[in-house]
Order: C-alpha cells, then structure tokens, then sequence
C-alpha cells in the first residue's frame, strides 16, 4: 500500500478520493526517485482523482513521490512558481469547475 502518512483524521470531509486513485492497486510505482518518476506518472494520466491528488500534496507540501501526475520536482517549482497561492485545493478545483463550465 502506498506510503502517504495519511490517516483517517487528515482525510478530505465528504469522501475519501484516495480510494478512487488509479494507483490503488500499485501504489509503491509512485515513490521512485530521479528518471524513473517521469515514467511513474503516466499511471496518473487517467486517474479520476487526479486534481484532489495534486492539490493535497501541494497544500501539503508532501516532498516525496509522484502526486497527481506530478514529480518531486515539478511540484517544486510550481510551489515557488506561486507562492501567493495558500489553498491549492480550492484553486484547483475552480479551475476544474471553470474548465467544465468552458465547455
Ligand atoms: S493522481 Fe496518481 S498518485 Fe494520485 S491517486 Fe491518482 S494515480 Fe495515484
């Protein structure tokens, strides 16, 4: 099982997406390192929970894995990218709702 160090008492109030993720039943092929990460998140591309994924590594500052289709890395520089942003969830799920309302 993956390694996420969250517990029933950090899960998102009104359902838990991390039993929806695309990496349930592999979710060690997340947590490699360098190269190897660009590989993994190819497993996130289809992955129906993929917005609530990035958007609790990211509030979480969770520097370990691939979240939400996004490496270590990729998540670093997006976080010093923005660091005006405080709550990526809501962000990210406007961004969602902007998206789906654009279509
Ligand atoms: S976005 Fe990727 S890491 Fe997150 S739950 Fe989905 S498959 Fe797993």
């Amino acid at each position: 099982m993956r390694s996420t160090g969250i517990t029933a008492a950090t899960a998102t109030p009104g359902g838990d997406w991390r039993t929806r993720g695309a990496c349930q039943r592999e979710p060690d092929r997340l947590f490699v390192t360098g190269a190897a990460q660009r590989a993994a998140k190819l497993i996130c591309v289809p992955c129906p929970v993929r917005t609530q994924c990035l958007a609790e590594a990211l509030d979480r500052r969770i520097e370990f894995g691939v979240w939400g289709g996004m490496t270590e890395r990729e998540r670093r520089s997006l976080l010093l990218r923005r660091p005006e942003v405080h709550n990526w969830t809501e962000l990210l799920e406007q961004a969602a709702r902007d998206h789906e309302g654009g279509c």
